[in-house]
């Protein structure tokens, strides 16, 4: 199954937001277990992180429920 979810950033310095869609295994790839996107904006250049309860509330949610098996 190659289910997508949608992470939304937005850059605190210019305010670009940035949508990225990354199958489980992505995510899982990309950010391990760490609780903050890194994400690098398009337009400033400005490395920020954004908990991923904000950029994906739904991958946090999944990730809740696995926890709790
Ligand atoms: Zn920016």
């Amino acid at each position: 199954m190659s289910r997508q979810y949608k992470l939304k950033t937005s850059c605190p310095q210019c305010g670009c937001s940035a949508v990225s869609h990354l199958t489980k295994d992505e995510i899982k790839k990309r950010y391990g277990d760490i609780p903050n996107v890194e994400m690098e904006c398009s337009e400033c250049i400005l490395k920020y992180e954004t908990p991923m309860k904000d950029a994906c509330p739904e991958w946090d949610n999944e990730c809740k429920m696995e926890d709790e098996k």
